[in-house]
């Protein structure tokens, strides 16, 4: 029986956490942005997403309405 254990294998599991950054809000940050290689990856849900471009800005504030409307 010869098994090579998976979970000490090479570099698994580099992974951090990483939550939306704005104050208050436990959701998921989804969306990563830096400006440069040299800066940390900052991280949004989407509602909070700073980069989105109008047009996703627009989509996103209709869908808020619409399920604010459905209570
Ligand atoms: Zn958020």
């Amino acid at each position: 029986m010869s098994i090579t254990n998976p979970s000490s294998a090479s570099g698994a599991n580099v992974h951090f956490e990483h939550y939306c950054e704005e104050v208050g809000c436990e959701k998921w940050g989804g969306f990563g942005h830096s400006p440069s290689k040299a800066i940390p990856v900052r991280w949004w849900c989407w509602e909070h997403f700073p980069y989105k471009s109008y047009e996703q800005e627009q989509a996103l504030r209709r869908q808020l309405e619409a399920a604010e409307r459905d209570g």
